[in-house]
């Protein structure tokens, strides 16, 4: 709980005991809200909202492709649109493994606010839907780290979260399928728990976009449960 310290309390532990930066080690100037330094902040390969070279669907990159990118020609998501925060690559690689993979915890208070702001910029009122873990995720890793985003901005920015999605049985190794195939095994493995209101803007949250099948999957699901539009929000995509 030390992350919610009051300012004060945070300047005093901060001069006693330099925080260093989660991504370079560098010591943190007092009173950081999250152990990033700015020279890493600043470094983020953010993608702008407002950037011709962003796909309109999936949110990613474009690279020598106009308005959709490749994947997004023949995928046939079911989600309205995709807004990535961060390509996945360079020092947002190293942030997002940091924070899923080396159990760097602290990391959540920084990337849900980044969440958070894009949230509210860019889906005002949206209805919040944090993608389930794999099963057995928890019982490895401890602890599920969308669902530690999507409680932040819950709490501290006052997103409406509803917890509405859920996972049945055991889907398939991923790894080796191709979109169609991956499309098939988590469509059906993905269901509604919980009321869909046909008239709310739902947004579903993940954290790294790779072939989309699993967003395009809970927006299915959502979608025949009754909503209208489903976007996806996610911290990253490769
Ligand atoms: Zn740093
Ligand atoms: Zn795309």
């Amino acid at each position: 709980m030390l992350r919610f310290m009051p300012l004060a309390a945070r300047r005093i532990l901060d001069l006693v005991l330099p925080r260093a930066c989660a991504l370079c080690g560098s010591v943190l100037a007092p009173c950081r809200a999250y152990p990033l330094c700015e020279a890493c902040d600043a470094k983020l390969p953010r993608i702008s909202a407002r950037s011709e070279r962003r796909c309109e669907r999936c949110g990613k990159e474009l690279i020598s492709e106009r308005a959709l990118c490749l994947r997004c020609r023949s995928s046939g998501y079911h989600f309205d649109s995709a807004y990535p925060l961060y390509a996945y690559r360079g020092i947002a690689k190293e942030l997002i493994v940091g924070y899923k993979l080396r159990n760097r915890r602290s990391l959540d208070v920084f990337l849900a606010e980044e969440a958070a702001k894009a949230a509210i910029e860019y889906f005002p009122g949206a209805l919040l839907v944090p993608v389930p873990p794999r099963p057995g995720k928890l019982r490895r890793k401890g602890w599920d780290q969308v669902e530690a985003i999507a409680r932040i901005m819950e709490r501290r920015y006052g997103i409406r979260v509803r917890r509405i999605l859920a996972r049945r049985g055991r889907a398939l190794e991923q790894k080796n399928l191709d979109f169609s195939a991956r499309a098939a095994n988590m469509r059906a493995c993905m269901r509604v728990c919980g009321k869909v209101e046909a008239s709310a803007r739902y947004l579903v949250l993940d954290d790294v976009f790779t072939t989309g099948a699993t967003l395009s999957a809970c927006a299915l699901a959502l979608k025949t449960a009754g909503a209208a539009r489903v976007d996806a929000l996610v911290l990253a995509a490769d």
